[in-house]
């Protein structure tokens, strides 16, 4: 049944919005009248729920935000998979201080290798962090630019990009940029030392130039993206391709198993 008091907490929260507190406070109410907290305490604990439920919804509004294509973390990663990766380095990272000190992370290596997966992962700590972040494709990224300098507005495009403390550009290398070559470049200009970015690709530097076209703006840019970065370089095979061998040998095994047994 619910008392006039709690009606009035009901409506009181939602004008002040307290969405934590209106939540919360019949229970915690309840918890202090049994364990005879004092109402400092319990006014502590009521605003304790509003501060943590705010931290959550705030969590997952810069997940929401970041437009991650899937949710990958370290916990699902298997560094053993990719020993020219180690552990320790990559968990090094994800405290979010490259972010902080505005560096930026290339994860080079072939298709598969998890460089995705890594730079997701990465982009997670960083929102856990408090971090603001956002993943975008190379190519996508180069259109969007296009599309801005066509309508007269690239210096505002390329302003909107600074509300995020990093940016995953995901996949440079596997289509070749064209006229969006030289807008990425100023994108990773405009952020040089500034801004952190982390960048997934499979072409090994000395390639770059066949993303950008122009060798003297490859070097500049090559220049401002490796200048105090992490380079991570995935060595291996695909994990997707090895895994699926790994699924057809043990079917095999199972049917040899079946057929003898
Ligand atoms: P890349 O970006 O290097 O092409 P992805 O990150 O997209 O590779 O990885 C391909 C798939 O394999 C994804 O589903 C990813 O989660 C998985 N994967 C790759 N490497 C690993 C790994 N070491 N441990 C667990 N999953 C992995
Ligand atoms: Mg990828």
């Amino acid at each position: 049944m619910t008392t006039g008091y709690e009606a009035m907490i009901e409506v009181y929260c939602r004008q002040l919005k307290l969405p934590g507190l209106r939540q919360a406070f019949a229970a915690t109410a309840r918890e202090a009248r049994n364990t005879g907290q004092d109402y400092t305490a319990f006014l502590a604990s009521c605003l304790a729920q509003e501060v943590e439920s705010r931290r959550q919804s705030a969590l997952q509004n810069r997940l929401h935000q970041a437009r991650f294509p899937w949710v990958k973390t370290f916990d699902t990663f298997d560094f053993s998979a990719i020993p020219s990766l180690p552990k320790p380095r990559i968990l090094a990272l994800a405290d979010g201080g490259f972010v902080k000190a505005k560096e930026n992370v290339v994860l080079v290596g072939q298709t598969g290798t998890g460089k995705t997966h890594v730079a997701i992962a990465l982009g997670i700590c960083a929102i856990q962090a408090g971090y603001r972040v956002r993943f975008t494709t190379a190519v996508s990224l180069s259109q969007e630019l296009l599309q801005a300098q066509a309508e007269a507005r690239l210096p505002r495009a390329l302003k909107v990009w600074d509300r995020y403390d990093l940016v995953i550009l995901d996949e440079l290398g596997y289509l070749g940029l064209g006229p969006g070559g030289p807008l990425l470049f100023q994108f990773c200009a405009h952020r040089y030392e500034r801004r952190a970015v982390a960048i997934t690709t499979n072409l090994e530097f000395s390639r770059w130039v066949e993303v950008f076209g122009d060798p003297n703006l490859t070097t500049a840019l090559l220049d401002r993206v490796t200048h105090r970065a992490k380079i991570l370089v995935f060595n291996g095979e695909s994990y997707r391709f090895k895994e699926s061998q790994r699924h057809l040998l043990q079917e095999g095994q199972g049917a040899t198993a079946n057929s003898t047994g």
